[in-house]
């Protein structure tokens, strides 16, 4: 069982190419996982792993109400995750992939723990700092450095989003 799991991971590992299409939208699957957990604890479905010469380093989900803590997002605690694991405070060279654009706190993290890549799904019109509410990701005098890949898995990653605002919706209405 072990070893077919091992073996499993190694076939995984060799048929992606990094920064293909193959590899985002595998490693964007993950982050879909990360948010469904954040979704079943009653949390924004928003979900993030990092991942660094094809390992997962770190996975996160939101969860700012139960960890009552408003720094909660999936990006953090994937890199708190992630700085541990590889026991450096910073990620040169890894790639964090997120469902959703982060705000301009994870962008914050993102750049402060020298991240490579950054790959997201949707766009978040609220909060984003990539290209929505700020513009970040075209003023490479802040995201010097920094490789920003967007709309990888779009729909799945804005579906589970819209999906959960929805159900919240029927849920207040009924009450
Ligand atoms: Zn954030």
């Amino acid at each position: 069982m072990r070893y077919d799991l091992a073996m499993k991971e190694k076939s995984t590992k060799e048929k992606l190419e990094p920064g293909s299409v193959q590899a985002h939208e595998t490693y964007m699957k993950l982050a879909i996982e990360a948010a469904k957990r954040a979704c079943h604890l009653g949390e924004v479905p928003i979900g993030a792993v990092l991942e660094y010469e094809g390992e997962i380093i770190g996975t996160g989900f939101n969860q700012p109400i139960r960890a009552l803590d408003p720094s909660a997002h999936a990006e953090i605690g994937a890199i708190r995750q992630a700085a541990r694991q590889i026991d450096n405070y910073r990620l040169t060279g890894a790639t964090l992939y997120v469902t959703v654009e982060p705000c301009l706190m994870c962008l914050g993290a993102i750049l402060q723990s020298r991240i490579g890549t950054l790959v997201y799904g949707a766009s978040e019109p609220k909060f984003g700092a990539i290209e929505s509410i700020y513009k970040f990701g075209s003023n490479r005098a802040v995201t010097k450095g920094l490789t920003i890949v967007k709309g990888v898995l779009e729909e799945p990653c804005r579906k589970i989003l819209q999906d959960f605002f929805k159900y919240k919706r029927d849920v207040e209405e009924e009450a």
